[in-house]
């Protein structure tokens, strides 16, 4: 069986890729959710376990020393981490798994797990994202002006990665994932279908024996 795909999606905060890895999570049944570990303190809905493992400094510290994270990273003054044998078991299995993480730590996986493929999302302006970040109202007005100054330097390391989608509407920057995650399912590194000697009756035409996910 061959290795899942591990796709990183990063870019700033207020890009839209919680949103986009949300769609393709709910489109998409090859891909599960790495649900990283923080110390930031919930938001209102925000359920520990299923959007965050939510820690206090202690117990980060700890799975810091117990090498339990693949990549961890100070984000806009919290720490974030995502946890090795979560990934690691996954792929192995053969699912997919999508990580939503910071251009630091989506540089680390990078590192770590050169087969990944990455994914940064770019906001259509710096006005627009400064729009985004104040609309969806879940930060204290200081930590919007630090999350819009850290984009900056975030945007300007973005030809690191495999490939740039600018979110200017939901539905094209989530056609535009679509085509990226399935042009990567046909890598011949992760797909090698068995075709048949003879085609199969009723089987459409297409003859091939297992589908790329
Ligand atoms: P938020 O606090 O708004 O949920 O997330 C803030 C930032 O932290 C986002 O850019 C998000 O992608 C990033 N983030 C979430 N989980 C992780 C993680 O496990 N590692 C890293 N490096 N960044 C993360």
């Amino acid at each position: 069986m061959s290795r899942g795909m591990l796709l990183v999606l990063s870019g700033p905060s207020g890009a839209g890729k919680g949103t986009l890895a949300g769609r393709l999570l709910q489109e998409d049944p090859t891909f599960r959710f790495s649900v990283s570990c923080t110390t930031r303190k919930p938001r209102e809905r925000e359920t520990n376990g299923r959007h965050y493992y939510f820690l206090d400094d202690k117990e980060f510290d700890q799975s810091i020393e117990k090498h339990m994270f693949l990549e961890y990273a100070v984000v806009h003054g919290h720490r974030y981490g995502t946890l090795r044998m979560h990934v690691m078991e996954q792929i192995e299995r053969g699912t997919n798994v999508l990580l939503d993480v910071d251009p630091q730590g989506a540089r680390s996986v990078m590192r770590a797990e050169p087969s990944c493929v990455s994914v940064f999302i770019l906001p259509p302006s710096y006005e627009e994202l400064a729009v985004r970040l104040h609309t969806r109202n879940t930060d204290e007005p200081t930590e919007i002006q630090r999350r819009l100054l850290n984009a900056r330097g975030e945007i300007a390391q973005m030809g690191l990665y495999h490939y740039v989608i600018i979110n200017d509407t939901i539905d094209e920057a989530f056609e535009r994932l679509k085509a990226i995650v399935l042009a990567e399912k046909h890598r011949s590194t992760r797909y090698r279908p068995e075709i048949p000697e003879k085609n199969p009756i009723n089987d459409g035409g297409c003859g091939a024996e297992s589908r790329a996910n």
